[in-house]
């Protein structure tokens, strides 16, 4: 397939791989280094732990320390920081934080104790959304007084428009994720794919996928198409998981949403309804009023936008290493600093 690519290959192309996942295969695998010099891949704001605010994790801290709480979250999301350590440190401290593997493990531990208030992190792209929203929706069904949800659910589709529409964008194709494809559907695409004249492939995780979305990609390129294809055929359809998403339309609504080194964009998040207000953590636990600026010294906004490489940080692998993270890129097992700092710490 790399043979394929660099028979149709005659120029330069930047092509951005949206999600985290794909990023940590093309680095683990050294897909990269296996296309042409014309082919550059941009490493793309898909990985969830990478771009939740700053102020969402000091809104966890917050919750998380006081007393009769236990805090449940996703294991990826204990080491980034906050403005003030992680929900890691707080655990050693003495707080009940707890490590789950799904929102319904919240649940379920909300019934068993019912004496203390059980709340979930709910944070991610539209793949992890849905057994959220069935969390929340069960909660409700089930009158759970004790349980509620802290929400940070992502939307891909308004990220890809942003990044199109900056004056910086030097995306000449998108390998869109295929996970959230298979939940979502593409649907969405063509409409941006027509407007901003831009090839998009719905991409597997697998090398052999993602080789054959940049083929797909670069096809269309060097002959001046610009549609949305499907490499991803065998998990997803163009309509998607529809109960799945009737599920997350009755539970969510779309708002504005900060992402992390990246800042405001329009519609990109999802939020509890009102329906479901009494269920909400935010509320619960009256943190909505806090907000943060995200720190200087990390330039995890750039390496997001696909604007800086993680070895282009002055901190990578110095000040700022998985065991010492400056910015939620080095955390996450998806983000492109830990993925370059556990595959390419000496190499290009
Ligand atoms: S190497 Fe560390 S400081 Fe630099 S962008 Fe990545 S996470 Fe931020």
């Amino acid at each position: 397939m790399s043979q394929a690519i660099r028979s149709v290959t005659t120029q330069t192309w930047n092509i951005m791989e949206v999600c985290g996942g794909q990023t940590h295969s093309i680095v683990k695998y050294g897909i990269d280094q296996l296309l042409p010099d014309q082919v550059n891949l941009i490493h793309g704001p898909g990985c969830p732990v990478c771009v939740t605010p700053l102020e969402s994790i000091d809104k966890a801290l917050a919750i998380a320390a006081q007393p009769g709480v236990i805090f449940c979250s996703f294991g990826d999301m204990l080491r980034v920081p906050g403005s003030d350590g992680d929900l890691l440190a707080l655990k050693a401290g003495g707080a009940d934080i707890r490590m789950v593997y799904s929102p319904m493990d919240a649940l379920k531990l909300a019934q068993q104790q019912v004496q203390q208030q059980v709340v979930f992190f709910g944070v991610g792209f539209e793949t992890t959304a849905p057994t959220t929203a069935m969390a929340a929706y069960q909660a409700r069904q089930m009158k759970i007084q004790n349980f509620s949800l802290l929400i940070c659910h992502v939307r891909v589709p308004p990220i890809i428009k942003a990044l199109l529409e900056s004056p910086d964008n030097q995306v000449h194709g998108f390998l869109t994720a295929g996970h959230v494809c298979s939940v979502m559907g593409y649907h969405e695409y063509p409409e941006l794919s027509q407007q901003f004249r831009i090839p998009m492939v719905v991409t597997g995780f697998e090398p052999i996928d993602i080789l054959q979305g940049i083929y797909c990609c670069i096809r269309q390129l060097e002959s001046g198409r610009h549609t949305i294809e499907n490499q991803y055929r065998r998990v997803v359809t163009e309509q998607g998981n529809i109960p799945a998403q009737q599920l997350l339309h009755k539970v969510f609504e779309t708002v504005d949403r900060n992402w992390r080194g990246i800042g405001h964009i329009a519609q990109s998040g999802l939020a509890l309804r009102a329906d479901f207000a009494d269920w909400n953590a935010e509320q619960r636990f009256q943190v909505q009023a806090i907000t943060r600026p995200e720190p200087e010294a990390c330039r995890s906004g750039e390496i997001l936008l696909g604007v800086l490489k993680p070895r282009q940080c002055p901190a990578f692998g110095t000040a700022c290493t998985p065991e010492h993270p400056l910015g939620a890129t080095m955390v996450s097992s998806e983000g492109a600093c830990a993925a370059y700092y556990r595959y390419r710490r000496t190499s290009a």
